[in-house]
């Protein structure tokens, strides 16, 4: 769907692409069918054509219904709303290590198939650097472009979620079930829970289910794959090396924070990638633009 077909030029509104993502507060992403789309010539909107057969004449879906699928799969993603028109075009580098990190994601996103497993990518840095945005744009890649169901899940919320379904006496697998069978799972701010071992135990599951059923996971983490250096403490006054001190400071390790088992599975699943640069949300250049575009 890079041109239209009819006229040779692309529209200026969705530039051939036949959908437009809303810019909305308060929901997840979405998506509609661009206005250059809504009368197909085909069908004429019906979404129906009739088609010659030897048993006379059958009708068949039209092929313009691929949009629409592809809409939905896209809605149901739940990409958050601040990154609903995060895109790989839209994601511009200012380092090499963001140059990096969207190839290894644009390679993972043109690579993945529904049919079989595929290698995910985890990208880990520190916050701000568009690891959320390059997530978005891989969903919004598999969603709109292959027709693959994908999931966005940001971990804290996910645990809130299963939480407030014991309140209303729904089990745990009634929320991650979903997640465990979605084709491809993005799962953001990995390592920012509690580290509890109920919490550890949900994602152990969530992975598990995932990694044995073939299926394709993407992380997102601000914790680094190796721990910093702990700073030297002057005067002797701070326990730096304490993990209370390190789990404020953010000193810890990715590892550290998930535990080693699901750590080496991660590492099974997906091949690492830094994140690394200014800060978006803080070091913007005046005049530049936003980045969130
Ligand atoms: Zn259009
Ligand atoms: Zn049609």
């Amino acid at each position: 769907m890079a041109e239209s077909p009819e006229s040779g030029a692309a529209c200026t509104e969705c530039g051939g692409a036949g959908y437009v993502v809303d810019q909305l507060v308060g929901s997840s992403a979405r998506a509609h069918r661009c206005a250059c789309q809504v009368t197909c010539t085909r069908c004429g909107g019906s979404g129906y054509v009739m088609v010659a057969t030897g048993k006379g004449l059958v009708a068949q879906g039209c092929s313009c219904r691929h949009l629409d699928q592809r809409i939905a799969t896209f809605n149901a993603a739940g990409i958050p709303a601040a990154v609903a028109k995060a895109s790989f075009d839209s994601f511009r580098p200012w380092s090499q290590s963001q140059s990096k990190a969207k190839t290894a994601c644009e390679s993972f996103a043109h690579q993945v198939r529904s049919d079989r497993a595929s290698r995910g990518v985890l990208l880990h840095g520190k916050p701000g650097c568009g690891k959320t945005h390059l997530l978005a744009a891989a969903l919004r890649w598999l969603a709109l472009e292959k027709g693959i169901s994908c999931r966005y899940v940001e971990f804290m919320l996910l645990l809130s979620d299963i939480r407030a379904g014991f309140g209303s006496n729904r089990g745990h697998m009634e929320i991650l079930g979903p997640l465990a069978s979605v084709p491809v799972l993005a799962i953001d701010e990995l390592g920012k829970e509690r580290g509890t071992e109920w919490e550890r135990s949900m994602l152990d599951e969530l992975i598990s289910r995932r990694y044995n059923a073939g299926l394709t996971t993407v992380f997102a983490t601000n914790y680094p794959r190796d721990p910093a250096p702990v700073p030297v403490p002057t005067g002797g006054k701070f326990h730096t090396a304490s993990k209370e001190f390190q789990r404020d400071a953010e000193l810890m390790s990715l590892e550290e924070r998930v535990g080693q088992r699901i750590y080496s599975r991660l590492n099974e699943m997906c091949d690492f990638v830094i994140v690394d640069g200014p800060d978006y949300r803080k070091d913007a250049e005046p005049g530049r633009g936003s980045f969130w575009r």
